[in-house]
């Protein structure tokens, strides 16, 4: 199987977030709502120190972290959850971009087969929107902007920090899907404004299927989002259904780890990506990066390798490394990337192109020789 390099995609769990997880799975048993007796305080005890845990490391309070079974649910309810409002005020547009992730565009387009109207923004070649283009595009019944931190393909950085300053005076809802970020520009998510903000625990390494929905008090009053399912009272009514304690206590010691580490981390991710790139450079391939550099993440890179396609480069590669040529979710058939294609890159390279993505726990000898016999093959391919 050779070394994993789709970090994008789910990233290995953390020793200490599984540690954690057994420990709770062992011994804490309950449900995490229940009133008449200690178990149930015992796990809600739990879930109020994750909640905590999830704040600290974004700079919000605890009282604005709702937990959802993934950033998917979270983008949803963003979405979803206005129509109440939506009604109310009479705002019914919405401005997005066409490089978000499929659990943003597929909701938009199903809010505009309910009569919404929805603006998409493409990016330039550079794989960034412009946040003039974003800004010029709101209008007075304009109900929410929602522009990702970074895309889960290309790893490029969207100007959310501009708007999110831009939008801070205006009657506009402005979520933020923050999901390749999470965990790892901390800096940068604690000093950006916005209502909204969804993250899964997956990509920070903490287990798979919880998430959260950060809803940003503006004059102690919560953006105005209902739940979208129905149930309990769970979550302040927002996310129906039982807590899954384990999983909210994975997630929030997934947010202490990365709180803590998020430095150190930083330099060893920088440290990876150099080293793919020299060996990109040593080989004797030729290749185009996707986006531009200056502002990608350093965990990183989308490449286009010309006259070699990716699903032939990945199966004959399989044995060294695992790569993507793009998003998990929409990879049960092969289509030309969306992200790609909005970017403007031509057919023929979107189809000679992947992305390797990796973490601070990737060993950096084994991502070297992953990638380098890929490498190897890819140039032998092009001849
Ligand atoms: N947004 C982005 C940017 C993502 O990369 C992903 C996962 N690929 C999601 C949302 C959805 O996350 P999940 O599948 O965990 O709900």
């Amino acid at each position: 199987m050779g070394v994993y390099l789709d970090y994008n995609a789910s990233a290995p769990i953390n020793d200490k977030v599984l540690e954690k997880m057994i420990s709770v799975y062992k011994n804490n048993i309950g449900n995490a709502d229940s009133r008449t007796h200690d178990f149930g305080e015992n796990a809600r005890i739990i879930v109020e120190d994750a909640r905590k845990q999830v704040a600290e490391l974004l700079g919000v309070k605890s009282d604005e972290v709702f937990f959802t079974s993934g950033a998917t649910e979270s983008n949803n309810i963003a979405f979803q959850g206005l129509r109440e409002y939506a009604k109310k005020t009479g705002k019914k547009h919405i401005i997005t971009t066409a490089i978000e992730h499929k659990a943003v565009l597929e909701t938009a387009k199903h809010l505009e087969n309910e009569g919404y109207d929805i603006d998409i923004v493409k990016p330039d070649i550079s794989g960034r929107v412009r946040a003039e283009e974003v800004i010029s595009l709101v209008r007075e019944d304009t109900l929410l902007v929602s522009v990702m931190h970074v895309n889960n393909e290309t790893g490029i950085i969207q100007p959310v920090k501009e708007l999110g300053d831009q939008l801070e005076d205006r009657e506009v809802l402005f979520h933020i899907d923050a999901t390749q970020s999470c965990g790892k520009l901390v800096d940068e998510i604690r000093d950006l404004k916005y209502d909204m903000l969804s993250f899964s625990a997956h990509k920070l390494q903490g287990p798979q299927g919880i998430g959260a929905l950060i809803l940003k008090k503006k004059r102690y009053k919560l953006p105005p989002v209902k739940n979208i399912m129905y149930g309990g009272q769970q979550e302040h009514g927002i996310r129906p259904g039982t807590v899954p304690v384990a999983l909210v206590a994975g997630c929030g010691e997934a947010c202490k780890v990365a709180k803590e580490d998020y430095v150190k981390n930083a330099e060893i991710i920088k440290r990876i990506k150099q080293t793919v790139i020299e060996e990109l450079n040593t080989s004797n391939i030729k290749y185009k990066i996707n986006g531009c550099s200056d502002y990608c993440v350093d965990s990183t890179i989308n490449i286009c390798i010309p006259s070699v396609v990716s699903e032939a480069l990945m199966l004959s590669t399989k044995q060294y490394c695992g790569i993507s040529n793009g998003s998990a979710c929409t990879s049960k058939s092969y289509s030309p990337s969306y992200v790609l294609k909005a970017m403007g890159i031509p057919d023929e390279d979107i189809e000679c192109s992947i992305r390797i993505s990796w973490g601070a726990d990737s060993d950096l000898e084994e991502v070297r020789c992953g990638v380098r016999n890929m490498f190897e093959v890819a140039s032998q391919i092009a001849q």
